[in-house]
């Protein structure tokens, strides 16, 4: 066991846990690349500190100089976005578009909440509405005001975005003024662990602002207090621990949860050749960027029952032309999942949805390219359906089984109230999208679908070249979504600073409110 065992950082010390700790590998080759270990940190110590230390110097500041701190963060990022990728390929096993969707996502995300922080200027807190009176002249106020919560924030992030999973969080949580202690996934800790030491060590924020734990979260959630709060990503499971551990409860610790999701794409029925076209480019797209492991990733592809046959045959064309493999082979499309142990799972879950649908197109029969299928976690597209409403109906896996890989169902539908009713039946997702030519019936069904979503995408043809695409997550937009998507929101521009404030209503006279000093206001 020669691999580097990487340091935790916290309390403003860079430590290293206890014993062997976990070995990170690559998905690919199966060689081992790096440890981590959690095992014996002064976690007490870890999050009093970051309250504290951190806390305090983090809301001397403004937010408009936060915002230069989001900034600078940016520079340095950028200044190694070569390690950062070769990270990416040795740990993640991602091509290097695929990296990219993280990488630079991640620094898009920072660059974005900079712009909007300098907006905000010298405030130190947010004007929530107008004042409103309580008295017949005015005389007497009610201001509600959002201030910084005086906590820390933690992360506890999933496998498939250690980049952009730190930073879609930390940026809205630094610039509220909110210090953070980040717990990336064990599998790929690596990258998160790069980017938060050459941040600290750049010496860009005050000590304690930024900390990082990697390993085991055992402990983790024991520390938490009143006001900090909590960001998980992850799995339904871990997040029910989450929300029932006796400190959250106890205490009323802010959960945000963003879940497991079984987002779907409808074409709607009478759809040109166009919009059809473009429905099966981006059911094809979603399938295969990141290996399928997007929480936001098509699931469920509903199409009118008379253009099955047709969109079945186009999807299994481009799909095939998908290659799989090493990603460090320049030909290949796509790389790895993050680790055998996904791989299996991913395959256990094709074998469950195969019981309710016909295998249209088989991932396990790709070739790869420059992998030993034995060791490799590499898996070709895998194309599910049911080509009657009637088999669509009886197919109650695909509502409810999550399979984190590169997989869909393509499902047979009678007509657009049928559609919507089954897409419903995912209970909650993070994202559909719709596709038509007719702006009349893509908006009515976007608003039909709004409640049981975090975003509508909504493609025609006259956005085919400009959308930002039904996964892509944009920081303009909010990220989340009800029910089984965990119930929570991020992003959504300077929104996500809600999460990191308190509200609060002061009731004064008038001059009392005017000396509460800048108020920034929350343009959103
Ligand atoms: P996971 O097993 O739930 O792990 C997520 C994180 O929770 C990891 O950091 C994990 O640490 C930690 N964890 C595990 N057990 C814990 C416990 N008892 N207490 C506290 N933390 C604990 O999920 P995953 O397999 O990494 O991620 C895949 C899932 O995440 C998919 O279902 C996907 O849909 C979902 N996801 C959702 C979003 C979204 O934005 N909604 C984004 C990405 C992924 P270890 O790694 O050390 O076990």
């Amino acid at each position: 066991m020669n691999t580097e065992l990487l340091l935790n950082h916290v309390a403003g010390q860079w430590v290293a846990g206890q014993g062997a700790g976990s070995t990170l590998a690559d998905p690919v080759t199966g060689a081992a690349l790096v440890r981590v270990s959690s095992a014996g940190l002064d976690l007490a110590q870890a999050f009093q500190f970051a309250r504290e230390q951190g806390g305090s110097a983090l809301r001397a500041l403004s937010y408009g100089q936060r915002a230069e701190l989001l900034k600078a963060i940016g520079e340095v990022l950028k200044a190694q976005r070569e390690a950062y990728y070769a990270i990416a390929t040795a740990n993640s096993g991602t091509t290097t578009a695929d990296s990219g969707v993280d990488i630079d996502g991640a620094l898009y995300t920072l660059g974005q909440y900079a712009r909007w922080g300098t907006a905000l200027g010298d405030a130190r807190a947010l004007r929530d509405g107008a004042a409103v009176a309580l008295a017949k002249d005015g005389a007497f106020q009610t201001q509600h005001v959002q201030v910084p919560s005086r906590g820390v924030a933690l992360f506890i992030n999933a496998f498939n975005f250690p980049a952009w999973g730190l930073w879609e969080k930390a940026a809205p949580a630094l610039l509220s003024g909110v210090p953070v202690i980040v717990k990336p996934a064990t599998a790929t800790a690596w990258l998160t662990q790069r980017m938060v030491a050459d941040v600290v060590n750049a010496g860009i924020l005050p000590a304690g602002a930024l900390s990082v734990i990697c390993g085991s979260s055992a402990g983790l959630l024991d520390q938490l207090q009143p006001f900090d709060v909590v960001s998980f990503t992850g799995s339904a499971e871990t997040a029910a621990v989450i929300r029932s551990h006796p400190r959250v409860v106890s205490q009323s610790v802010r959960v945000n949860i963003e879940a497991d999701s079984l987002n779907a794409a409808v074409l709607l029925p009478g759809a040109d050749a166009e919009s059809e076209a473009l429905f099966v480019k981006e059911v094809a797209r979603e399938m295969t960027v990141k290996s399928g492991q997007k929480c936001t990733a098509i699931r469920r592809a509903l199409v009118p029952a008379e253009r099955f046959e047709a969109v079945a045959q186009a999807l299994v064309a481009q799909l095939g032309k998908t290659t799989v493999g090493n990603p460090r082979n320049e030909s290949v499309r796509m790389g790895a999942l993050v680790n055998r142990e996904q791989f299996e799972g991913v395959l256990a879950g094709l074998e469950q949805l195969g019981r309710h649908a016909e295998l249209l197109l088989d991932g396990r029969a790709a070739p790869l390219v420059d992998a030993d299928p034995s060791v490799a976690a590499c898996l070709g597209p895998t194309l599910l359906g049911n080509r009657t409403p009637e088999a669509t109906d009886a197919n109650t896996a695909v509502h409810h089984l999550e399979v984190f890989g590169p997989a869909a169902t393509l499902l047979a539908c009678r007509d657009t109230a049928h559609q919507l009713a089954l897409v419903r039946r995912g209970e909650g997702s993070l994202a559909c999208s719709l596709y038509h030519h007719d702006a009349a019936a893509l908006g009515a069904a976007a608003l039909e679908l709004a409640d049981c979503h975090g975003r509508v995408h909504v493609i025609s043809p006259a956005v085919a070249k400009l959308h930002s695409g039904h996964g892509n997550v944009m920081p303009q937009s909010l990220h989340g979504g009800p029910g089984r998507a965990g119930g929570g929101e991020e992003l959504g521009g300077l929104r996500a600073l809600g999460f990191y404030h308190r509200r609060a209503a002061v009731q004064a006279a008038p001059d009392v409110l005017a000396a509460l000093g800048p108020l920034a206001e929350l343009s959103l």
